[in-house]
């Protein structure tokens, strides 16, 4: 069997284990597209089940959550913890609160996380987890409410050593201090690091808010300078106004870029002046408003509740609200409109197609997996000061930020042009995260 027909077997296989969950086969395909130029290469991993086994979370928790709203009607929702893989360390992944989750989300961003977190260099393994829990339009009593349900549950299968989550969409420093004070309560003890992503006074590590959107730029600017272009003077639209992209827009005009465009799931701001942070900050961050109100405050922007921000000129985009919010027709636009750089700030933001522009187009495309991590790589370093009863300062901990995307960004680059495929950074990340986990796995047995 040639390794083509042995990879479409095994996908053929997922597809019908995991009917429905067509977030999941898209994460797959991309992984297992990858692979086949490793087993061309290196047939041995595809010995033991390495890759069956790889794809097959190692556990899979779904639970009810119920809690009281504010009317005192009884709100039932679903949560779920997917342990995906445990070969490199404790499961390490973040919570999504957001209706959009399901199974099948929940099991695609647990399986990118091992490889993401594979690539960090750092101890951890891959898990994810959340519920359909619409945050939107809750007060805080509710919402502390459903924390302290779904760690309820949840709390028997962390631990710093077994699970560590952390944030993600609908999940921030609010939700987190909810979660660990529900969990603190149910196991007894001080334990910080079973939550990653606490507030700076209770465990929590400076530059983790900061770590995803700054790390996106470092890995971007790495990504530039190595094509012989900067941020410095560049046009770039970011996606999204949560954590990812505040951080990212900051840190990229920081660097000396311009930041014309960002969104919500409303529409999209165009600031062909650049973005006033402070405010932003202030409205998504303090006063959870929606990003029409920016218009209102700043001078120069205006909003758009139609058309799409990848229509406007730009020299770097940075999705970083969602999974496939950048489609093929996006990917024309934008290098239609002299676009040279992406870089994923969001989890697989960027649809199949997309990518398939992007390489047709010579558009140079950094994934979620690789240009993402130092989001977790961070809070892989919170639990070192945890573990250490330690706190590091701002430009420490930066600093080490700094080196892990260096670090990410040559392991994709020397991977890829090792595998023949030089400059193409999704086939670069996909192998070096993978041949780590697969080495530990094999080393470690069936199981
Ligand atoms: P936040 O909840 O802070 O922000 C999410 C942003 O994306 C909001 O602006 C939100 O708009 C927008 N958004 C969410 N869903 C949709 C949708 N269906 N359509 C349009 N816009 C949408 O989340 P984060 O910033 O933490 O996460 C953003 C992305 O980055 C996700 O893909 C996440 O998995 C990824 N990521 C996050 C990390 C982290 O450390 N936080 C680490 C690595 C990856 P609205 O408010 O209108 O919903």
């Amino acid at each position: 069997m040639t390794v083509d027909e042995q990879v479409s077997n095994y996908y053929s296989m997922l597809l019908k284990r995991n009917a429905g969950e067509p977030e999941f086969h898209q994460a797959l395909a991309e992984v297992l597209d990858s692979l086949k130029i490793v087993l061309e290469k290196d047939p041995h991993y595809a010995d033991y089940g390495l890759v069956q086994r790889l794809c097959e979370p190692e556990r899979q928790i779904i639970f009810r959550v119920p809690w009281v709203d504010d009317n005192g009607v009884v709100q039932v929702n679903r949560g779920f913890r997917v342990q995906f893989n445990s070969a490199l360390g404790p499961y390490k992944g973040g919570l999504r609160f957001h209706p959009s989750v399901n199974l099948g989300i929940i099991k695609f961003l647990g399986f990118e996380q091992i490889f993401k977190n594979s690539l960090t260099g750092l101890p951890i393994g891959g898990g994810k987890g959340g519920s359909d829990f619409d945050p939107k339009g809750k007060s805080e009593a509710e919402i502390m409410r459903f924390c302290q349900s779904f760690m309820a549950e949840l709390h028997r299968h962390i631990g710093e050593y077994r699970d560590v989550p952390a944030g993600d969409i609908g999940v921030g420093a609010r939700e987190i201090g909810f979660l660990f004070g529900q969990y603190r309560r149910m196991a007894n003890q001080h334990e910080s690091g079973v939550l990653t992503g606490k507030g700076l006074t209770w465990g929590g590590s400076l530059v983790r808010t900061e770590a995803t959107g700054y790390g996106c730029v470092y890995f971007t600017q790495e990504m530039m300078s190595h094509h012989g272009a900067s941020l410095s003077g560049s046009q770039v639209i970011v996606s999204g106004s949560g954590n990812v992209a505040i951080y990212a827009i900051e840190k990229a005009q920081e660097l000396g870029a311009t930041v014309i465009a960002f969104s919500d799931s409303s529409g999209w701001v165009h600031t062909p002046n650049g973005v006033d942070v402070a405010k932003l900050k202030e409205i998504k961050e303090q006063r959870r408003e929606r990003v029409s109100q920016y218009v209102a405050e700043v001078d120069g922007a205006t909003f758009h509740a139609e058309g799409s921000i990848w229509d406007l000129p730009c020299d770097v985009a940075l999705p970083c609200a969602t999974q496939n919010e950048l489609n093929g027709d996006h990917a024309r636009s934008l290098a239609a409109h002299g676009c040279r750089f992406v870089a994923e700030g969001a989890n697989m933001p960027s649809t199949a197609d997309a990518i398939e522009v992007f390489r047709e187009k010579g558009i140079h495309f950094a994934p979620g997996k690789a240009a993402n991590a130092g989001g977790v790589a961070t809070s892989a370093l919170e639990m070192q000061q945890n573990a250490s009863r330690d706190s590091w300062s701002f430009e420490y901990t930066d600093e080490r930020l700094q080196g892990i995307m260096h670090n990410i960004f040559q392991r994709s680059a020397e991977t890829a042009a090792q595998y023949g495929h030089e400059g193409d950074y999704v086939v670069g990340a996909n192998i070096a995260g993978f041949k780590k986990v697969a080495d530990a796995m094999l080393a470690q047995g069936v199981i």
